[in-house]
């Protein structure tokens, strides 16, 4: 799954971004390795033969699934999971035994999701199929089978699809939905014979029944987990291409598979890649992705096998509105969920406790791949921004190890979070450095062949790797994924001699709240290197004394792969500052990452970024102006609230990035490359938000000669220069926005136009934006995302109205996310009243073991109010002596 933090992508929409941003029988899975289930362990299922007939138009639908199981053990009853549906009949036959078997009584139980069928007498253990029939609802939010409903210039029409991670098979087919429970199934749909039905596996066989209804039979599954089942229906065009075998394909709305161009070559290419680098073949015959209107609070894509679900704003690319981000967030998107098509589906966790596997390795291999395929890009850089999300969530005390334990559903829900993806495609990214990436590729074959079509823990993964690599790395690996947080290697450099430096190195622990903990101990590998001079690794047990080749600046963490934070002496510091244009792009972006987060947290002089910034030339790499225009506006936004403070900042930051605004320019140059093409829309964004006017009369001024001269706004800037327009809306140009959001009928278009209404800055149009969510207007699933997006701006009043309307808000959010979606609308709030808000509402509404989401939100205000605090006025002290 491809997840979304509701709060970047918001920062993203401001900074005018982007609007996104089959073998083994059931003996192979003995009762002692299912280590953690909700379940009964007494029966396996091994195969579902389902039959299913949706009624779209009644919002229900009707099924009929028969399982084959074994039961291992004498039993008087059967529990498997059911959600939000009623059984008619429930049928339990013997495969060889010549017995007969009474009917059982069912009882459904709504809070623990399952249905119990109880016999009258014992069932003897032996194999059975269990037959049962139902009928069941679909939904309006992403979770189950559910409706979306989109506009199309033909009027309005209704697709059908399914998400199921990762608990939410259940409400599809009463079915063992839990990761292990790995089985084939066989899915029969009964459909509208117009319409395109979609599965894991192509097409079996079709027929008419006569009235306007045909029968569409999928081939069988390979063995697979339940959360991985997919079926949708609608008006749907298809385009394929075939890549090393395999049938690729792209599944749009009627007319849009044009716009799925680049993602179906993207996939195609990527599946070559993928097939060489795993050494395992993507396993069935076609792969499909497709495209849905609409959005999720929770996810952007869904790697069901076969059959990859993805919203539309990434896959699609609207020639109206297409920027390089849409692109690079497309190719992403699909590469992270065709790495699950091997890591995930093909080996799949055994419990959600060790997800991270799914999602940390999916995320490093996006990551890897990005950069192969697409160098013009760049993307390289951005490991350093992962690491900085990650280390941003991990340094507050509401932190948890990589591999957690997890009991509830709601607890696998929130289990996924920037520490499963953004530390575990971190740490791997160490792990791959520190034993070469074709040892680290020869550990993941091995694992993938000898797990295939079965479930596994970390340590099958690390057993490969360090029997491929020849020396230990389960120990750091354990470090590092079994216990929270972050270390800090402590730096200090002794006099050069004999052309030599010598480093001593010590390990801490980094917090952002808790100053006087005692530090967690890891083993941690360290690069360290001279400018220009050659790298030296050793490994930090404590401490280590590493003597490294040249004089003058020495780098820890050279090249960046490390999941530390480094603390250098100050005259080291001023040194290495003094050759600051002279570091390596992603040395750069990694010390200024430090540099910001030890100096918030106190252990650095707070002003220290802003002399890195200083320090910064205006034809430095683009992406380390981008990471300075974000951190400027993450500095804006600590002042809100203090309009002389905040504008005495605004202007020296002004000064920063204008000069850079200034050669970047309006319009793309035919030459620039792809970093400037993005800096561009971030550096407009980033300048009105900081109040440039002339940035945002520009915006307004081609927002209004869009009326007489389409081609006032190139495609490129359509979103940042609306975003900006919106953002600075009066009640009129807000009016006209509406209209145009009410008038468009290309679902991606006007789902950016309702977006856009609610970040206006005025209070009464956040007012506005937010009364309209509660209608039928924006669309069922826009509606939740613009309460998110309102909040950014105005988290007090987003919080009270979704709280004082609570029943009509939960029918907007995916069940999955409803204990992130409330605590989240306060987290930029500056008002300390804000806290005891969130835990009242965690208090009356949050079950007691699912409140970390809730609790993080108040770690991190809290944090923001000791920064605003301690911090700031060494800033403005800064400012004073430095000139804004
Ligand atoms: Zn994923």
């Amino acid at each position: 799954m491809r997840k979304i933090h509701l709060i970047s992508a918001i920062a993203l929409a401001l900074a005018g971004v982007s609007m996104a941003t089959l073998a083994a029988t059931p003996a192979a899975a003995p009762e002692a390795e299912l280590a953690t289930t909700q379940l009964p362990r007494t029966v396996v299922p091994s195969h579902y033969d389902v039959a299913v007939t949706p009624h779209a138009d009644k919002m229900t639908f009707d099924g009929k699934v028969t399982v084959a199981v074994d039961v291992l053990k004498p039993t008087t009853s059967i529990t498997l999971n059911a959600l939000d549906m009623a059984f008619s009949s429930v049928k339990l036959t013997p495969t060889r035994l010549k017995i007969a078997i009474a009917d059982p009584k069912v009882t459904v139980d709504a809070a623990a999701q399952t249905a119990t069928f109880t016999f009258p007498q014992p069932i003897p253990a032996g194999s059975y199929t269990l037959a049962m029939t139902y009928s069941g609802k679909i939904g309006t939010q992403a979770n189950g089978l559910f409706a979306i409903d989109y506009d199309t210039k033909a009027g309005k029409q209704r697709a059908l699809y399914t998400q199921f991670e990762n608990s939410d098979a259940r409400r599809f087919i009463p079915s063992w939905d839990e990761p292990a429970y790995k089985a084939t199934f066989d899915l029969t749909a009964t459909v509208p014979s117009a319409q395109m039905a979609v599965s894991n596996m192509p097409v079996a066989s079709r027929t008419d029944l006569g009235n306007g209804l045909t029968r569409v039979a999928f081939q069988p599954s390979p063995k697979m987990s339940t959360y991985l089942l997919f079926f949708g229906l609608g008006d749907f065009d298809r385009a394929t291409e075939m890549s090393d075998g395999t049938e690729i394909g792209v599944i749009t709305q009627k007319g849009l598979t044009g716009q799925a161009d680049f993602a179906l070559k993207s996939s195609a290419a990527v599946l070559r890649e993928y097939n060489d680098y795993f050494g395992v073949p993507y396993p069935l015959p076609k792969l499909d992705n497709i495209a849905s209107p609409g959005s999720s609070q929770f996810f952007s894509a869904m790697e069901n096998w076969g059959a990859i679900y993805t919203f539309e704003y990434a896959l699609l690319l609207d020639p109206k509105i297409a920027t390089l981000r849409d692109r690079q967030n497309i190719f992403g998107t699909a590469a992270h969920e065709m790495a699950h098509q091997w890591f995930g589906d093909l080996v799949t966790m055994r419990w959600w406790d060790d997800l991270w596997l799914n999602e940390g390795f999916a995320s490093w291999m996006a990551a890897r791949t990005t950069e192969k395929l697409h160098p013009e890009w760049h993307t390289e850089l951005d490991a350093v921004g992962t690491r900085e999300g990650a280390m941003s969530r991990d340094a507050v005390a509401t932190t948890h190890p990589v591999v957690q334990h997890v009991e509830t559903v709601e607890q696998a829900s929130q289990a996924f979070d920037s520490i499963t993806y953004s530390k575990g495609e971190a740490v791997i990214r160490m792990l791959e450095a520190y034993v070469g990436p074709d040892t680290w590729r020869t550990g993941v074959r091995k694992y993938i062949k000898a797990h295939a079509y079965g479930n596994t823990v970390s340590d099958d993964l690390w057993r490969e790797v360090q029997a491929a690599a020849g020396k230990p790395i389960t120990r750091i690996a354990h470090d590092f994924t079994l216990q929270p947080g972050i270390p800090l290697i402590r730096v200090e450099t002794s006099a050069c001699s004999d052309g030599k430096t010598t480093l001593k190195l010590t390990q801490g622990e980094f917090t952002k709240d808790r100053p006087n903990k005692t530090p967690l101990k890891w083993q941690v590998p360290v690069i360290a290197q001279s400018l220009g001079g050659e790298p030296v690794r050793t490994v930090v047990d404590g401490s280590a004394t590493l003597s490294v080749p040249g004089c003058g600046p020495v780098l820890v963490n050279a090249g960046q792969s490390g999941y530390y934070r480094t603390l250098y002496a100050p005259t080291q510091f001023a040194a290495i500052k003094a050759d600051f244009a002279r570091l390596a792009p992603i040395d750069q972006l990694g010390l200024m990452g430090d540099t910001w987060a030890l100096g918030m947290a106190g252990l650095e002089p707070a002003s220290g970024y802003l002399d890195l910034a200083q320090a910064t030339p205006a034809d430095a790499d683009p992406q380390i102006w981008g990471d300075i225009a974000g951190g400027f506006s993450g500095l804006h936004a600590y002042y809100r609230g203090d309009k002389a403070r905040q504008a005495r900042f605004d202007a020296f930051a002004l000064k920063q990035l204008q000069p850079v605004f200034a050669r970047v320019g309006w319009e793309a140059k035919a030459d620039e490359g792809d970093p400037t093409t993005n800096l561009r829309t971030q550096l407009i964004g980033v300048l009105a938000d900081l109040g440039d006017t002339a940035v945002i009369q520009e915006a307004q001024r081609r927002y209004a000669a869009l009326a007489s001269d389409p081609k006032a706004i190139p495609a490129a800037l359509r979103k940042t220069v609306f975003a900006v327009v919106a953002r600075h809306a009066d009640a009129a140009t807000w009016d006209k926005l509406h209209a145009e959001a009410k008038a468009e009928t290309t679902p991606l278009i006007k789902d950016q136009l309702y977006s856009l209404l609610a970040i206006a800055e005025d209070d009464a149009l956040a007012q506005r934006a937010l009364d309209m969510a509660l209608t039928d207007e924006p669309g069922a699933t826009n509606s939740a995302r613009m309460i998110g997006i309102a909040a950014y701006q105005h988290p007090d009043m987003a919080f009270d109205f979704a709280l004082a309307h609570r029943a009509q808000v939960d029918k907007l959010v995916d069940s999955s996310s409803s204990s992130r979606f409330y605590p989240a609308l306060g987290s930029s709030s500056n008002d300390p009243a804000m806290i005891g808000k969130i835990k009242a509402y965690a208090d009356a509404h949050i079950a007691k073991g699912s409140r970390r989401a809730a609790d993080t939100v108040i770690a991190n205000i809290e944090y923001r109010q000791m920064v605003r605090k301690e911090r700031l006025p060494a800033i403005d002290a800064w400012l004073a002596k430095n000139g804004g």
